[in-house]
């Protein structure tokens, strides 16, 4: 079989990727293994040595690398820079505070001495999305290897080139030879790298549904697992927002990477008093965007990355229209073809519509009105995930004692939820569990080993 690479401005077929055969991700497996043991010997000062030479590539080739996800995702050439910029930031951070975040802890008991280690798993097999198709692989990766593990990648099918431009970056850094490599295959084939004995634990970014499968088969394996799933982030406007602000930002967490974001603002909660002042802003602010060539420098929404995706907003937005939604605004559909979907802006968006109970991952908003604060904080409450949220009032106060009370991994008050090296990252409900990024992230794949020396 293979897995191809489709333009989704275009509809142009990029590559083709034969896959990985059954024999050769084995062989992968062994030369990971074999990686993992010379690598667990180094020191962190020649860990975070690497990371900086990671960086480096990073930085040379930043503009090829834009470019390649804006002919294979689509994402936007600027906003393709910016991720490559995180995943520079994320590698220079490990490698400043990784020795720090593992250190070892010494506890005073009754023993003559006794101390906490924290010591790699192993190979740790992430299962990465298509949406950040390096920050998402730098995240997951960086702070397993800084721990003194071995990666083996297995990227979104639609992403190949990506996927090989990683194992390409961490080859020119100067990683041994087998540490981080990536596996050419389909989804269909995940529960085989899960299975194998070599592979210690996994991290998987995407959909429930991918989570829940790879979750049921390495439980029963028992190994260990960190899952970042789905969100629908609900963005909280109370009565003394700053409401032109609040929706700017509203937007702007909606839009980026055309939508297409995990943390992406899915449902603006707003209150009845400002709704119609904030559906104006809103509005404003859609339509001034520019969608079209990812390549483009004015460029602000590509297509979306797949033309199922689009179709399956289509879906979610008629079937919202007919559930009694009212549609505010909906942009040009640039000619030619491609998976473009315009920014569309619903209102009076209740539970039971698609675009209330569903996660919506394109530039589809949707706005709830709510009677006041109470009601606001049940709404976005009222879904069975639990990834970002943010808050909008001029209390500061009351935006953290709000904070306190959503279901969700972060929340943002007056600003819009992101991923930030220095800070944890990850969901509750069925957003996963685990952590990524800061010193929560580079603990979750490491033996916390108890010696006690009597
Ligand atoms: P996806 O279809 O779940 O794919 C993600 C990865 O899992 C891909 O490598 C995919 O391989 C693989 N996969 C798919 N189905 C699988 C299965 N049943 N068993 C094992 N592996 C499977 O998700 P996506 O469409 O790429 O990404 C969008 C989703 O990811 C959204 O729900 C989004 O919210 C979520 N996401 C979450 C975060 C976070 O940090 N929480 C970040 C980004 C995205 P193939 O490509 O070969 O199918």
């Amino acid at each position: 079989m293979v897995l191809e690479s489709i333009n989704p401005a275009t509809g142009e077929r990029l590559a083709e990727y034969e896959e990985h055969s059954p024999s050769r991700v084995a062989e992968m497996a062994e030369a990971a293994h074999a990686a993992f043991l010379i690598w667990r010997e180094t020191t962190f000062v020649d860990r975070a040595s690497r990371l900086l030479r990671a960086a480096r590539v990073l930085r040379q080739n930043r503009e090829s690398f834009a470019e390649l996800m804006a002919r294979e995702m689509g994402k936007p050439f600027a906003q393709g820079s910016a991720e490559i910029e995180k995943c520079i930031i994320a590698c220079e951070y490990f490698a400043d505070y990784g020795e720090g975040f593992l250190a070892t802890e010494h506890i005073r008991t009754e023993a003559h001495r006794s101390y906490v280690v924290l010591q790699p798993l192993g190979v740790v097999l992430a299962v990465m999305p298509w949406n950040f198709p390096f920050w998402q692989v730098f995240r997951a990766a960086i702070p397993a290897l800084m721990a003194g593990n071995a990666v083996i990648l297995k990227h979104a099918s639609i992403v190949s080139g990506c996927a090989r431009a990683c194992e390409e970056i961490f080859r020119n850094a100067g990683f041994p030879e087998g540490l981080f490599q990536s596996v050419l295959v389909g989804s269909r084939r995940v529960a085989e790298l899960v299975g194998h004995a070599r592979v210690k634990a996994v991290t998987l970014t995407g959909s429930t549904a991918a989570g829940e499968s790879v979750a049921a088969q390495a439980g029963s394996l028992l190994k260990k697992t960190v899952l970042e799933l789905g969100g629908s982030d609900p963005y909280l406007v109370l009565a003394d927002a700053d409401v032109a602000k609040a929706a700017e930002m509203c937007v702007a967490s909606r839009l980026i990477n055309s939508g297409q974001s995990c943390i992406a603002a899915k449902r603006f909660i707003v209150v009845e008093r400002v709704k119609r002042e904030f559906e104006d802003h809103v509005v404003h602010a859609m339509r001034k965007q520019k969608m079209g060539d990812p390549l483009a420098p004015d460029t602000t929404i590509g297509p979306v990355a797949r033309f199922d995706l689009r179709d399956e907003l289509v879906r979610q937005l008629q079937q919202s229209l007919a559930e009694g939604a009212h549609l505010l605004f909906w942009g040009e559909l640039p000619s030619g073809p491609g998976a473009f979907f315009p920014p569309a802006v619903l209102t009076d968006v209740r539970k039971g519509m698609a675009a209330y109970d569903e996660e919506t991952f394109g530039p589809l908003a949707a706005i709830i009105g709510v009677a006041d604060e109470a009601e606001a904080i049940r709404v976005a409450n009222d879904t069975s995930f639990g990834l970002g949220a943010a808050v909008f009032t001029r209390n500061l106060e009351r935006g953290e004692h709000i904070a306190q009370q959503l279901e969700a991994g972060c929340v943002f008050v007056n600003d819009f939820v992101r991923s930030d090296s220095r800070l944890p990252f990850g969901g509750v409900k069925r957003s996963g569990y685990g952590r990524e990024l800061a010193s929560f992230g580079i603990r979750e794949f490491v033996n916390v080993k108890t010696v006690w020396v009597k």
